[in-house]
């Protein structure tokens, strides 16, 4: 070989060497940065984990805050409103009634016929739209002579065989935000939660708000009462099953209600009721516990919120909050290594990925995951590789498992607080012959996240029994309502007037 063709090889082989040096250093660069998302994942997991152990103890707080937000004003986050509803429909019910109901997301309208018998309820007409972003932060004119109109707009629709010409409609406001009420037609706005914030409302009467909107606009309406959605949902639970004594809307934002005796309100002593019991609204979007498994995307969640350190409980479970907190550990994700490409400024937008689009994620069952690259994209990146987008999908699995658990623990705490998860209650144990004598328990549930998304709902389903044993949870039926809180409301001022 001659010198050059040995200068030549020689290159070569240094060539070689240096490229293979390159690409080693790029796959244990390469390595590197995966390891780093997967110890992301790994804390993210640790994080949120929630063994039945810890769900009991949150079982177990959940009931002490209700005990104690009942023994006095301001005495835990759980305000444990009264709703002055001590009698719940019976299905016996007649006539023509509306509801107008403002969630979180969207306002409904709706008209029931009810025949007398509780196989004759007919619901009519239900008209749902999303709440236009702009009336979130505007006034309270602004808002409710939107809700008046809608209202006109939809009694125009009807024919005039749905209510006889001079006859007053009898209207239900469900309304999805905490209210002190003072009977159960009128209540004043504590707070607004789910990113309304229109704060001269705040200490105004809801009811009032709607009936002068409604006389503006010259609709003979009359606004014959102001229910929770919660309390909506649970009326129609009991219209259909009078062992229904919880009910829970996980959509927006999430809270639960429940027949608590009136013996047991001690902040309101003296409360009398014919039904010896009043529901009671506990708002537990607000509840707080220690032993709630939070992470560092929650603290930042929260800090950035428009009602920070408040709602601790719905920012971890409630469909306003799951795709933000995912959509807070993909940056993290994203900033700490380079598997999800150039950085995309989107991702950094709050609440640009939504619940929704978490759930599509969870449940996309394409071989390659095609809808998960769909959002990806939307989100402004694209092209990952299949393994990352598998990673998303672990993602959205941890935050909505979790989410899901603490909701059944939520679910246990209260049925704890009324002796119904075959413990006795808080207070007292009981024998297991007394556990066999276990009462059934009908929780209706409603809300967008629960009804439509089902890895959530098996979730919460699966922890339920895990917390409450098999033998107990066989007495204990969880029952989707589907627009309940509107339906419900409906059913609860036909119950009024009769
Ligand atoms: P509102 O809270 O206004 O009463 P809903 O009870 O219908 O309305 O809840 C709507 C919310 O439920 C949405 O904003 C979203 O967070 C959640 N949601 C609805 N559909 C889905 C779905 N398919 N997957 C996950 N979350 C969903
Ligand atoms: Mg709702």
């Amino acid at each position: 070989m001659g010198k050059v063709a040995v200068a030549f090889a020689a290159a070569a082989v240094v060539a070689a060497c240096s490229v293979a040096a390159v690409m080693v250093r790029r796959r244990v660069k390469s390595r590197r940065k995966w390891r780093t998302v997967v110890e992301i994942l790994k804390e993210l997991e640790e994080g949120c984990d929630t063994p039945v152990g810890r769900l009991r103890q949150v079982v177990d707080a959940m009931a002490v805050e209700m005990h104690a937000g009942l023994a006095s004003e301001g005495g835990s986050k759980l305000k444990m409103l009264l709703t002055f509803v001590h009698d719940l429909p019976k299905g016996t019910e007649k006539g023509t009634y509306y509801a107008l109901h403002l969630g979180g997301t969207y306002f409904r309208i709706l008209r029931v016929h009810l025949g007398g018998e509780r196989s004759y309820l007919d619901v009519q007409d239900v008209e749902r739209h999303p709440i236009p972003s702009h009336l979130m932060n505007s006034t309270s004119e602004v808002l409710f002579n939107f809700l008046a109109f809608s209202m006109e707009r939809f009694t125009e629709k009807e024919g005039n065989g749905s209510n006889s010409q001079g006859v007053k409609r009898e209207l239900a406001f469900t309304f999805s935000f905490p209210v002190k009420h003072s009977s159960i037609s009128s209540g004043v706005l504590i707070k607004w939660t789910k990113g309304f914030e229109i704060s001269e409302m705040v200490g105004k009467d809801i009811a009032e708000c709607l009936q002068e909107a409604l006389n503006r606009r010259g609709l003979d309406m009359h606004v014959a009462a102001l229910v929770n959605d919660t309390v909506g949902a649970l009326s129609l639970g009991y219209y259909h099953d009078p062992d229904t004594a919880v009910a829970v809307v996980i959509g927006t934002g999430s809270n639960a209600c429940y027949l608590e005796r009136t013996d047991a309100i001690i902040k309101s002593q003296g409360l009398l009721t014919t039904s010896g019991s009043m529901v009671v609204n506990m708002e537990w979007g607000n509840f707080w516990s220690s032993h709630l498994p939070r992470t560092s995307y929650d603290i930042d969640l929260d800090a950035e919120s428009s009602n920070s350190n408040d709602m601790g409980f719905e920012k971890m479970i409630s469909g306003m909050y799951l795709g933000d907190i995912v959509r807070r550990v993909i940056l993290r994700m994203s900033q700490d290594s380079d598997i999800f490409g150039p950085s995309s400024s989107l991702l950094s937008e709050p609440y640009v990925l939504r619940t929704n689009s978490v759930s599509a994620i969870h449940e996309d069952d394409t071989p390659e995951l095609q809808e998960v690259a769909r959002i990806l994209k939307d989100l402004g990146v694209s092209e990952v590789p299949l393994k990352v987008r598998k990673l998303v999908v672990k993602v959205c699995d941890v935050v909505t498992r979790r989410a899901g658990r603490l909701a059944a623990a939520g679910i246990a705490g209260i049925l704890k607080k009324i002796g119904r998860d075959g413990s006795g209650g808080i207070t007292s144990g009981r024998s297991r012959s007394e556990i066999q004598m276990q009462k059934r328990t009908v929780v209706a549930v409603e809300g967008g996240l629960y009804m439509n998304y089902t890895m959530f709902r098996e979730y919460m389903e699966e922890a339920l029994v895990e917390i409450l044993g098999e033998e107990v949870s066989q007495y204990v039926v969880v029952k989707a309502m589907q627009d309940g809180s509107s339906i419900g409301s409906a059913l609860l001022v036909a119950s009024l007037q009769s």
